[in-house]
């Protein structure tokens, strides 16, 4: 079964085709990031002009790329949210589009369902599992039971993951997106340099503003001309040191026998050295260029979603009423 993906959630254009949820045929990306640079984020109202810009010819050239035509396709799995509200309408108008033109199956797909699908291309791997999404909006530890049933066991009571490391790489003085930048820079720092707070919360709750704004004052503190790799590589360190340790002592308690990761932060190769170094179950982790927002992992839950009910007028509300569809579709998961 071949499902088109189309994911627009925040500032990736992504369209993929995908056959049975996990060979990936073709992977197409637009990213906005040299747009959104000078704001030091995203902007909205930037982010949904450039998807509609781009999003017709990006279709048609990952159908092209692939030799396939819209008969060939079996459906087509959108984005519904969580993400900001006029750029999911941009992929979902086109979708309705789309499906009422070659009259193929709708599917909508929780953004961060999406996510955890990533694990699922070009590998044989099987729910069940516990998994840490860590993302620019989000950072929860899932316990995944099936393919379909879920249960988050705890979130983030603050900033995400990604956007702590956002928030510190513009303190540093790096270009939008922080985390590979920080990343980048922490190579030449000494990650023991500086001793960070850990955020004091329950278990498997995050909190990152105490480390935000602990940075900020040391920052303040120090002269004009300090080491930022060494700041860069222990602030790293701390939040990867946060991130192993949640997850594992997840995986205890729920007698898992697999981790798995999962969202832009799990690109960063200190946390995936550290999570196979001490995890004492195997760890799964996607490819690096399905970790950030992608169409392929849209498409993957798009073939294990295909089988539910999924109620199309409610689909309907969301292009007349995106907040109202946005709770719904956020409290699946
Ligand atoms: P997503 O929201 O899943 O598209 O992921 C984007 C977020 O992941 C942004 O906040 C990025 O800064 C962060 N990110 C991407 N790559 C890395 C990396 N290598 N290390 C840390 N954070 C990263
Ligand atoms: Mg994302």
């Amino acid at each position: 079964m071949k499902i088109l993906g189309i994911e627009t959630s925040c500032d990736e254009t992504a369209v993929a085709i995908v056959e049975n949820g996990r060979t990936v045929l073709v992977n197409n990306i637009i990213s906005q990031i040299e747009l959104h640079k000078e704001f030091g984020g995203v902007k909205p109202s930037v982010a949904k002009l450039a998807h509609e810009e781009v999003i017709d010819s990006l279709i048609e050239k990952t159908l092209a790329d692939v030799n396939l035509s819209f008969d060939q396709i079996d459906a087509i799995a959108v984005t519904l949210g969580p993400g900001l509200v006029m750029s999911l309408l941009v992929g979902f108008k086109k979708a309705k589009e789309l499906v009422k033109e070659y009259n193929k199956k709708l599917i909508g797909v929780n953004h961060l369902f999406g996510h955890i699908c990533s694990n699922y291309l070009e590998s044989d791997l099987e729910p069940p599992f516990i998994c840490l999404l860590a993302s620019g909006g989000h950072t929860q530890i899932i316990n995944v039971e099936t393919y379909i049933k879920y249960e988050v066991l705890g979130s983030t009571l603050d900033d995400a993951c990604g956007e702590a490391f956002d928030k510190i790489g513009r303190l540093l003085g790096l270009p939008y997106p922080g985390g590979p930048n920080l990343e980048k820079l922490a190579l030449d720092g000494n990650p023991k340099a500086f001793v960070l707070p850990e955020g004091k919360v329950s278990k498997y709750s995050f909190s990152f503003s105490g480390l935000k704004t602990a940075v900020l004052r040391l920052v303040e503190k120090l002269p004009e001309n300090f080491n930022k790799a060494d700041l860069a590589a222990s602030f790293q360190e701390n939040v990867t040191n946060t991130l192993t340790k949640k997850i594992i002592s997840a995986a205890n308690d729920y007698h898992s026998k697999k981790i798995i990761i999962a969202g832009g932060v799990s690109a960063n190769k200190t946390l995936r050295k550290k999570l196979l170094e001490q995890s004492p179950v195997p760890v799964y982790m996607p490819g690096l260029k399905y970790c950030t927002d992608n169409g392929a992992m849209i498409a993957s839950a798009g073939y294990f979603l295909k089988d539910l009910n999924q109620d199309i007028e409610m689909l309907d509300v969301f292009a007349k009423d995106p907040s109202s569809i946005k709770l719904k579709i956020s409290s699946r998961l």
